[in-house]
């Protein structure tokens, strides 16, 4: 039965759909007619959960582990979150300190509806994860969008954020290794960002930690409440198992901060989706307390997909493409196609048209860089097997060489 819609929520019509899931379901609609779609476009690790983690998760179904837990997480995993932050992060972290949400995007919104009011600004360096934005529009709140440009490696400067800091400004969202560029803040680049927050002690910070492992070359990973411990009272430090141990359909993400923080979040969740899922807390679990060798044989394997598609990029006509220091995204100008025809007659006036004709011509799925604020960009997530990402280059090459002015 056909009905004329009702009035729905205003900051829910303001916000824009997740552009990354957009096309994630185009890619499933277009297989499920018969396409053969090769994928960059899910930020997603393509390997299957380690194996001790899955009997983990059998072993909590067998053993009845099926009902509700405590809302902020249960104890145990709680207790092994906070031996991740002090082993991993030097975070001085009790497990009273922690909260255990369903997935990081949980974190992120139980952080900025329990503090944000209508008017409060929210400093987003972009490019960034296109949910960071509306997530902070669902608030009824506004997203201050900070362009950095490829020529600061897309990272933030000390300068532009002192400037962007107003007496509104309730929130900075900090993601390094970044979605969708793969920036990576070293030490001393957070540490200049910490000189200018010390000075605005109303900002809190969000550390969306979520790519910590995956960051190559041998280079240390930083966060910000170890780098300067007197932004710790105010800084919110994220994390999950998605990316870390191949889980994202697990839904377990985590985060330590000031107590004031942990409890209004924990206080919201108990009256929206409550605990998160027992049996993904127990395979969390096993995760985080397990071998960690799953987590190095992975970065190896990204760094390695990373040389080979940057380079292939490289070589690719309209293309320009630098070198990601973490995360699992190239981040292409497409500038050099803008203006021209595909070979299939599109012609191609943004970032969009590009990712676009190539689904439709070259059958890969990318994601346009203009929907985590900076275009003509391509995300290119190189989440697949070796195979797979040379016939993804092969495609995205012979497509570029087929355009014509
Ligand atoms: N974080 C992933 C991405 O950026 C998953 C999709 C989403 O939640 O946006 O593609």
């Amino acid at each position: 039965m056909t009905t004329a819609p009702l009035p729905l929520n205003a900051h829910l019509v303001a916000a824009r759909p997740s552009a990354t899931y957009r096309m994630i379901d185009r890619v499933a609609e277009r297989r499920a007619a018969g396409a053969q779609i090769i994928s960059l476009s899910a930020g997603e690790p393509d390997f299957d959960t380690p194996t001790h983690v899955q009997e983990a998760a059998i072993a909590a179904i067998r053993a009845g582990h099926t009902r509700y837990t405590q809302v902020a997480g249960l104890r145990a995993l709680r207790e092994a979150v906070a031996a991740k932050f002090q082993r991993e992060n030097g975070l001085p972290t009790r497990w009273q300190d922690t909260l255990v949400c369903s997935g990081g995007k949980q974190v992120i919104h139980n952080a900025l509806a329990a503090t944000l009011n209508p008017g409060d600004e929210v400093i987003v360096p972009a490019p960034c994860w296109v949910s960071y934005p509306e997530m902070v529009q669902l608030c009824g709140a506004r997203p201050v969008l900070l362009p950095c440009a490829e020529a600061s490696g897309f990272k933030l400067t000390p300068q532009a954020l002192a400037d962007a800091i107003t007496p509104r400004t309730r929130w900075l969202l900090l993601n390094s290794p970044s979605n969708p560029t793969g920036a990576v803040y070293s030490a001393d680049e957070l540490r200049a960002l910490a000189e200018v927050l010390l000075g605005h002690p109303g900002v809190l910070v969000l550390s969306d930690d979520i790519y910590e492992h995956l960051v190559f070359d041998g280079a240390p990973f930083a966060t910000l409440a170890q780098v300067e411990p007197r932004l710790a009272p105010r800084t919110l430090t994220m994390n999950g198992v998605s990316k870390a141990y191949a889980m994202t359909g697990w839904r377990i993400g985590y985060a330590t901060g000031p107590q004031w923080l942990l409890e209004a979040m924990e206080k919201l969740q108990g009256q929206q989706t409550s605990g998160a899922c027992s049996i993904s807390q127990h395979a969390a679990l096993a995760a985080l307390n397990g071998p960690q060798d799953f987590v190095r044989q992975t970065r190896q394997a990204f760094e390695r997909r990373r040389d080979a598609v940057v380079e292939r990029l490289n070589a690719c006509v309209g293309l320009r493409c630098p070198r990601p220091g973490g995360a699992f995204y190239a981040f292409a100008s497409c500038e050099g196609l803008i203006g021209r025809r595909s070979a299939a007659g599109r012609r191609l006036l943004s970032d969009e048209d590009v990712a676009l004709a190539l689904l439709d011509d070259a059958q890969v799925a990318v994601v346009q860089g203009s929907a985590f604020g900076l275009g003509p960009y391509l995300r290119i997530a190189y989440a697949l097997d070796d195979a797979a990402l040379r016939r993804a280059c092969d495609a995205i090459q012979a497509f570029c060489e087929g355009t014509t002015a």
